[in-house]
């Protein structure tokens, strides 16, 4: 980390708490209709009309959620804000507002806290979103970021994690597995690095899997794409521990089975070869893995033709009666019960 006695370094106490909030609050503009007031008084102003509000939380501890030895801060400030976004396409709703809380402790600097800010403005930009508000306080030890997303969507396109029905098709966005074999391969040149910190580690062969882990991206386009499509699923939930934990979930709220087939998902070739590299099973990982931020789906069978040409978007099994219980068919055409073990979990026993 970054020394606070450098001198290019500005010492958050310099500025104290107001000079903090409005030098990394300065650059923020306002671009949604919704957003009447943003920062500046108790509390931001917004008014949506007619439409429907969705509102969610993260929060991301450092060391639990991120570790700063290689995760760089405004990498971290992009993904605090990606993360929050995903939830609210998951709804089929267009975020439109974030707030963004921070604790910090004095071992960082001002540099690093604009570093952080430069990723959280750069997320805003792209997704289109306005930040209006947030809280800044101090913290003894690490970093603590809260990002609370708010979006608008019509009543009647606003999709739940409760609307799937038997016979509905399961469809998955983009591929997944990579951003957790992004971090392993991370964890392992940290480990190098320790031992020999000269090793300039050659991270070419891992560059897209890195960037799952490290950059995410919020699945944006795929909400324009269904909407394009005349496509509404019956439900939808964003992967952010793992296709099982999440295809779990749909099922229990939805209250049906499921049937995915091992040789329908999506894997991308360079999570396969680090796969192998790693000697893990690369369906372990695509069932068990975390933080890809793609878009799980039900869609009924008439709108198949829809989106069966279509590369961003695969199918990769069916809804069944709850009966039938929650199975994936293998290669070898075996029927194995889905469990959620989650990434923590499966992290825990490597
Ligand atoms: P209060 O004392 O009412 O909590 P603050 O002085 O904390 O007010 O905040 C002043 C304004 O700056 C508010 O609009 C608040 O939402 C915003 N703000 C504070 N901290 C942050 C932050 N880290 N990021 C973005 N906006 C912030
Ligand atoms: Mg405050």
């Amino acid at each position: 980390m970054i020394e606070d006695k450098n001198p290019q370094y500005t010492d958050l106490e310099k500025l104290g708490e107001f000079g903090l909030i409005e030098h990394l609050t300065r650059q923020f503009d306002i671009k949604q209709k919704s957003t009447i007031k943003g920062i500046g008084d108790d509390a931001a102003i917004l008014d949506f009309k007619s439409k429907q509000i969705v509102v969610t939380t993260d929060l991301l501890i450092e060391n639990i959620h991120f570790d700063l030895s290689y995760a760089p801060l405004k990498h971290l400030g992009y993904k605090a804000v990606i993360v929050n976004l995903s939830d609210v396409y998951a709804m089929n709703a267009y975020a439109t507002q974030i707030t963004v809380s921070i604790a910090v402790s004095n071992r960082f600097p001002l540099e690093a806290l604009e570093d952080l800010y430069a990723g959280v403005a750069t997320a805003a930009k792209i997704y289109n979103v306005d930040v209006v508000g947030g809280d800044t306080t101090s913290s003894t030890t690490g970093l603590i970021i809260s990002v609370t997303a708010i979006g608008e969507a019509n009543k009647e396109d606003l999709v739940l994690r409760s609307g799937a029905k038997p016979n509905d098709l399961v469809v998955v966005s983009g591929d997944i597995g990579g951003a957790y074999m992004g971090l392993q391969v991370m964890e392992r040149e940290k480990e190098v690095f320790k031992v020999n910190p000269q090793n300039q580690p050659d991270l070419e062969p891992y560059t897209y899997i890195i960037e799952r882990q490290l950059k995410p991206e919020a699945r944006k386009d795929i909400i324009e794409l269904l909407k394009d499509l005349q496509v509404k699923p019956t439900s939808m939930i964003d992967i952010s521990d793992g296709l099982s934990s999440e295809i779990i979930h749909i099922c229990k709220q939805s209250d049906v089975g499921v049937e995915l087939y091992e040789n329908k998902i999506p894997l991308d070739p360079q999570v396969i070869s680090t796969c192998e590299e790693f000697n893990i099973d690369s369906t372990t990982i695509a069932l068990n893995g975390g933080e890809d931020y793609e878009l799980l789906m039900t869609i009924s069978q008439e709108d198949y033709p829809k989106i069966k040409a279509n590369p961003n978007l695969t199918v990769i099994g069916y809804i069944t009666e709850k009966n039938r219980g929650m199975h994936l068919i293998t290669r070898g055409e075996q029927a194995v019960p889905i469990i959620a073990k989650g990434w923590n979990a499966i992290k825990n026993e490597a």
